[in-house]
């Protein structure tokens, strides 16, 4: 029973010789620190040894431990930096001591880990290259009524009034070709290298208001209201892609508020993260569609015009996500909308 199962346990520690083991006493201070500690931390036992576990953690900048979690689990999984910096996965196992104090097994996970990170990627990546492929189709649609009128126009005789409303159809499709080509361009330059961010110091505040000066002269029925405080709010990101996705919401503010009404742009330093929202008076997004909204391609029937490529969105929520950031929105329908993204201060491997 009871004896066999802490052999076991025993077993387990002995046969596994890359695990770290270390032990704390029961005031909580490190009494031991074996070889493979010393392995997987850098970290040599005189550099530890009488260290409390608190005093431990930091030295070691562990994120996702902390004393407390320690206190409450028998296993948990977290991460630390080596001495020479770099980024190891643990999982830790405790075990008390009848004596009073405990025994730590630090498994390093991060090989396990960075395959599984490797491999979210890899998915990822293939979504988006197979989104890259069913592409052909949009472009194809605009394309065959380009080549038909044209078709027509140079065999026919036809009187002008025909003509004319040909070649402004012609206009309209190459107009939307040339829609489709930006935001496919657009996506692409997502796709090289994994979407290589340039990454630079920049105040938001800045680009916001940038943004909302682009869309001044769009401004009819509307009013545009920054709400903005008025320190600067600085972060690193990618100062042209933020700009691209501030600019893809207020477009849509814009577009899909035909009534006109107030679109409004605030930004505020909120748990570490900047908080960008833009809210607008329009029609409003039905509940139904909420999944599909940062679909690729996907629009809500009965709004599509010809002026869009259900492409703003995909683009927008990727570049957000790629900064480590996630984009959301509420809405009413006949009401409004608001979209939201937020920043880190600083993107993950930035
Ligand atoms: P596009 O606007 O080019 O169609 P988007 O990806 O930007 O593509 O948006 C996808 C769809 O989401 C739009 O076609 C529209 O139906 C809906 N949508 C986006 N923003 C709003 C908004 N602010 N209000 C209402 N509907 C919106």
């Amino acid at each position: 029973g009871r004896a066999k199962a802490e052999r076991q346990k025993l077993a387990d520690i002995v046969d596994a010789p890359s695990d770290g083991i270390l032990t704390l006493d029961r005031s909580s201070r490190v009494a031991s620190w074996s070889a493979a500690c010393v392995e997987i931390t850098g970290y040599e036992a005189d550099e530890v040894l009488g260290l409390t576990f608190s005093e431990l953690l930091e030295l070691l900048q562990a994120e996702r431990i902390d004393s407390q979690q320690h206190a409450a689990a028998d296993r948990y999984l977290g991460r630390i930096r080596t001495k020479q910096g770099d980024a190891r996965w643990l999982v830790v196992a405790r075990t008390r001591l009848p004596e009073g104090g405990d025994v730590l097994v630090v498994h390093d996970d991060t090989a396990r880990r960075s395959f599984e990170e490797v491999r979210a990627a890899q998915v990822e990546d293939r979504m988006w290259s197979d989104l890259i492929a069913s592409v052909s189709h949009e472009l194809r649609t605009p394309l065959t009524s380009i080549l038909g009128f044209t078709q027509t126009l140079l065999t026919r005789e036809l009187p002008d009034e025909e003509r004319e409303r040909y070649l402004r159809i012609i206009t309209e499709q190459a107009h939307r070709l040339e829609l489709l080509v930006g935001d496919l361009l657009s996506l692409r330059s997502l796709e090289e290298a994994g979407l290589e961010l340039q990454i630079d110091e920049l105040d938001l505040r800045e680009v916001l208001e940038e943004q909302a000066a682009a869309f001044e002269s769009q401004l009819t029925d509307h009013e545009l209201q920054l709400e903005l405080p008025s320190e600067p709010l600085v972060l690193r990101a990618d100062r042209r892609r933020v700009g691209q996705v501030v600019g893809n919401l207020l477009s849509n503010a814009l577009r899909y508020s035909p009534d006109g009404g107030t679109v409004s742009v605030k930004a505020e330093r909120r748990d570490g993260q900047f908080v960008v929202s833009v809210a607008d008076e329009g029609i409003g997004i039905p509940e139904e569609s909420r999944h599909d909204i940062f679909m690729p391609f996907f629009r809500v029937e009965q709004v599509a015009g010809a002026d869009g490529t259900g492409l703003g969105l995909a683009i927008s929520r990727r570049i957000v996500r790629r900064h480590g950031g996630e984009m959301d929105f509420e809405s009413t329908p006949g009401k409004g909308s608001t979209f939201t993204f937020a920043l880190p201060l600083e993107p993950p491997n930035g």
